[in-house]
């Protein structure tokens, strides 16, 4: 192997430590849940999916374990972020 692709191996190790390096701006996915399967996306900040509690509420089950997963790869301002500024400034 080549010294230029060790060196990008070598750098893609570190980075795949490093996820606030990553932001996603917008994504679909299928969350296969406990009794059906629902189609969560995002869009710069903004949640959707198609269970019926996000429907009533604006966020749910799915939307809130990917932001637990994703974290520090979501957009600034997004739910969980703004949620735990919250927590930072309560007294
Ligand atoms: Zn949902």
């Amino acid at each position: 192997m080549d010294s230029g692709m060790v060196g990008k191996i070598l750098k893609a190790s570190q980075y795949a430590t490093e996820p606030e390096r990553i932001r996603f701006e917008s994504f679909k996915v299928t969350f296969h849940g406990k009794h059906d399967s629902h189609t969560v996306t995002y869009d710069h900040g903004k949640w959707h999916c198609t269970c019926d509690f996000f429907r009533q509420r604006g966020v749910c089950s799915h939307t809130m374990a990917l932001e637990k997963i994703l974290g520090v790869m979501l957009s600034e301002g997004s739910t969980q972020e703004t949620a735990t500024e919250g927590v930072a400034v309560a007294p």
